[in-house]
């Protein structure tokens, strides 16, 4: 009977999808769920028994028993690895959906897929929607941060649902309607992508504390802590305070286990999609590049290693060699200033962010609400922090602020920090300890907030060698130079 029927499904049952689904079954509703391979829906299934929750969540091994499970309009989000295991998904399910039937993609995929599948699906009447989900494990089992974006019908099928999925902050469900198209899946890399930046900045933090600072891992730690009692306050600095002190969990007593971590980062593609995307949009991002481009030269490991033995057979140290022994109230007051360059820096990325998903906004015609992207990150989602409230208020303030670095409040912030700032880039830069996302983010507000920029020069280079004309600040039109006898 149609009221036995589930109220939504899940295609997909790895770490996303599993969470995702318990939590579903958890806020009261009930959910099918499978998975390609049959022992994962096993596997759901057990779990949502031993957590008491069996009634509600249903498991299935053949698609079509799974299709007809659901109550009508029929609801199916996807969780599997982006690219072709989402359209063979796609092309299953769709064998078994009717006119009016819905499907949401809520993995990580690229923008334009989301599109295309739309595209393809409402041929057949199908809806249908790409919906960025953060929070990792935690976040999909507990309440994450929801994105999604595409058919606004299938969105008011599915939003009482997500909204109580989701994570709830004082600021309400960290879930609205971010858009049409592949909105969704944009806002989620972006956010993706200042993800990258944050992490790389708070590493900066730890590189500058411990290489220039001398501080042992239990000061870092006890730093990182007073900062997230703060305007820091974050998952990601909460989370960087555990693992400094977490001791060596294979080698008891043998010290910390951040020490033992190699130095080589992994990653899955969507910083890397945010950098082009900015290229392509014309968008200065150089504090999330900067950390997509750390990735790339930790990745190179054994170069690295090599140099630093070529620099030093040719005298030159690395900057861990020699650690500054500084007195107490000296390392408080540089754990001050990392902390003001840290919150500086921030600020800039996020700028830069916003101004990415407002410049795609503008090409694709999405009306995408800024303020409201910074709320739904408030909870739920790897990024969140205390911070985002500032900006969904500087966008409440005034929805059209060309740059969050010209809202009073960011403003006046970073004039606080502006000494401490340059003080932790200044005394990195003399350490030899790179700070390439602060070092970048300081470089970005002094270019923003000046009037005039050495670009005169490289309007005339070009005009000398490709006559490619330039304007003038006291004239009208565009004009050419014969620069010199070379030209
Ligand atoms: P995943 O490792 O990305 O994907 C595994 C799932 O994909 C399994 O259910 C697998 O089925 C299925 N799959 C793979 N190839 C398939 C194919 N050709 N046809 C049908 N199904 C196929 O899983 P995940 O880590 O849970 O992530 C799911 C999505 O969420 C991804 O887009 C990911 O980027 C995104 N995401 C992940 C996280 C995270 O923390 N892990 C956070 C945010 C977003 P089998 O079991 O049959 O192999």
């Amino acid at each position: 009977a149609e009221a036995d029927k589930s109220q939504v499904g899940l295609c997909g049952l790895a770490v996303m999808g599993q969470n995702l689904a318990l939590n579903v079954a958890e806020k009261g509703f009930k959910i099918s769920v499978y998975n390609r391979s049959g022992d994962k829906t096993d596997n759901a299934v057990a779990r949502a028994q031993k957590e008491g929750l069996g009634d509600n969540l249903v498991g299935f091994k053949d698609m079509g028993e799974f299709v007809q499970s659901l109550a009508k309009p029929r609801c199916v989000i996807i969780l599997v690895k982006a690219g072709a295991p989402v359209d063979a998904t796609i092309e299953g399910l769709a064998q078994h959906m009717e006119p009016g039937d819905i499907i949401i993609d809520g993995g990580n995929e690229w923008y334009e897929n989301t599109e295309r599948r739309a595209k393809a699906l409402e041929e057949k009447g199908l809806l249908y929607m790409g919906m960025g989900v953060s929070g990792g494990e935690e976040g999909a089992r507990n309440g994450p941060s929801m994105m999604p974006g595409g058919a606004k019908a299938a969105f008011d099928v599915i939003e009482p649902i997500i909204t109580k999925v989701c994570a709830q902050t004082d600021s309400g469900p960290c879930t609205t309607y971010v858009g049409p198209g592949g909105s969704g899946n944009f806002v989620k890399m972006v956010h993706n992508g200042i993800e990258y930046g944050d992490m790389q900045l708070i590493s900066e933090a730890y590189d500058v504390l411990k290489t220039v600072g001398g501080l042992n891992n239990s000061e870092l730690a006890a730093a990182f802590n007073e900062w997230n009692a703060a305007e820091l306050d974050s998952f990601l600095i909460e989370i960087s305070a555990l693992i400094l002190a977490k001791e060596d969990d294979q080698k008891p007593g043998e010290g910390f286990l951040v020490d033992k971590i190699l130095d080589k980062t992994g990653m899955k593609g969507t910083g890397k999609w945010t950098v082009q995307q900015a290229a392509e949009l014309s968008v200065a991002i150089p504090t999330v590049a900067s950390s997509l481009d750390a990735r790339f030269i930790s990745g190179v490991k054994d170069e690295r290693v090599a140099a630093q033995a070529t620099y030093m057979s040719a005298g030159l140290e690395p900057a861990d060699a020699e650690v500054a022994a500084l007195t107490p109230e000296e390392k408080q007051q540089l754990v001050d200033d990392v902390r003001a360059a840290l919150y500086a820096s921030k600020i800039c990325s996020y700028a830069q962010g916003m101004n990415l998903i407002r410049a795609k906004s503008n090409e694709q015609g999405w009306n995408l609400d800024l303020g409201e992207m910074a709320r739904i990150w408030k909870g739920g989602c790897i990024i969140r922090a205390r911070f985002l409230d500032r900006i969904k208020k500087a966008y409440d303030r005034d929805a059209d602020l060309p740059s969050l670095l010209v809202d009073g409040e960011f403003a006046k912030e970073l004039v606080e920090r502006n000494d401490a700032w340059r003080r932790v880039v200044t005394s990195a830069i003399n350490a030899g300890v790179a700070t390439p996302s602060m070092s970048s983010s300081l470089a970005y507000f002094d270019s923003y907030r000046r009037g005039r920029l050495p670009a005169n020069l490289v309007q005339a280079q070009r005009d000398f060698f490709g006559s490619h004309t330039y304007e003038r600040v006291d004239m009208d039109g565009w004009h050419h130079t014969v620069w010199s006898d070379m030209n």
